[in-house]
């Protein structure tokens, strides 16, 4: 009998390793594995690269073992490795937060595009549903690079969003830190806490029955409570909308939405008596973001 030889080196350990996670359903099972294994050796895809003869220590491989039994029970793999990129920004995440998506991005690059279209040098936003902080740090570490000077203040319901927000803050925008980041419920919210020029917002915009067809692996890892509304998935919406009104905002709002939700918020809208609307749609042409003009 031939006994199978061991994997000693990088390569070797990247090759059976995707095959495990393959075996187990994992989609992108090669990149997993490399991704994994850059961060147990701390390096860039290229450096691994370079360096696939290089053997494995002890401790690296048992920490990439323990990184590869929990992808392999479906956990995302940025709170495995504790990061994500945003909008070309590293933003730290654990359990608990929501994992920023690449269709956000567009929000941000439709709130930044809109901003320097006016030419203004000095903006104040509003953020309902901070999460890992990435609109609001994105949206000031971009606007730094153009000299316009962004004051966010940026609300969650979570502790923990916000202490990581705090977190992610510091990291990137090192000084230049104009984001407030307060404890509120917009639900409880009388008024807006300032004076704003823009809204920007992806609340928890998925129906409680779209909820429970969502993939096992954003059901079982990712906060419920900042998916879905527990409710028909306009919450917020409708939430925003009211509060935007009664206080005479004046300015623009832009907000992520869910698949198929153009008509009914068309209708909020129109209900609200906010006729100035425009949507956006997402790399796979799904209608995704929302801009107002109030
Ligand atoms: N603003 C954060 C994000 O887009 C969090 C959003 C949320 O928790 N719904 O990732």
């Amino acid at each position: 009998m031939i006994k199978e030889k061991k994997p000693e080196t990088a390569l070797e350990y990247i090759k059976v390793s995707a095959e495990y996670l393959c075996k187990n359903n994992i989609k992108d099972a090669r990149l997993n594995a490399e991704l994994l294994l850059c961060d147990v050796l701390k390096c860039g895809r290229m450096d691994l690269y370079l360096n696939f003869d290089k053997p494995l220590t002890k401790d690296e491989v048992n920490l990439f073992r323990t990184f590869l039994k929990r992808r392999q029970s479906h956990e995302p793999i940025q709170y495995i490795t504790g990061k994500a990129y945003f909008f070309g920004y590293e933003f730290k995440v654990k359990r608990g937060i929501l994992i920023p998506r690449p269709e956000t991005e567009i929000l941000v690059e439709k709130v930044i595009q809109d901003i320097l279209q006016t030419g203004r040098k000095d903006v104040s936003i509003f953020e309902i549903g901070s999460g890992s902080g990435c609109i609001s740090i994105s949206i000031i570490a971009e606007l730094i690079k153009e000299n316009v000077h962004a004051d966010i203040v940026s609300i969650d319901i979570s502790d923990e969003a916000l202490n990581l927000c705090e977190e992610n803050s510091k990291r990137i925008l090192q000084g230049n830190n104009s984001v407030r980041f307060m404890k509120t419920d917009i639900f409880r919210l009388e008024n807006l806490p300032g004076k704003f020029d823009y809204i920007v917002s992806n609340p928890p915009y998925i129906s409680s029955s779209d909820y429970l067809k969502l993939e096992p692996e954003v059901r079982q890892y990712e906060p419920e409570e900042a998916l879905t509304d527990g409710n028909d998935g306009l919450s917020f919406f409708r939430r925003i909308f009211g509060i935007v009104s009664k206080d005479k905002f004046k300015g623009k709002v832009f907000c992520e939405i869910g698949f198929m939700q153009k008509d009914s918020i068309c209708n909020l809208l129109n209900e609200t008596g906010f006729l100035d609307y425009i949507f956006y749609k997402d790399y796979a042409g799904i209608d995704r973001i929302l801009e107002v003009r109030i």
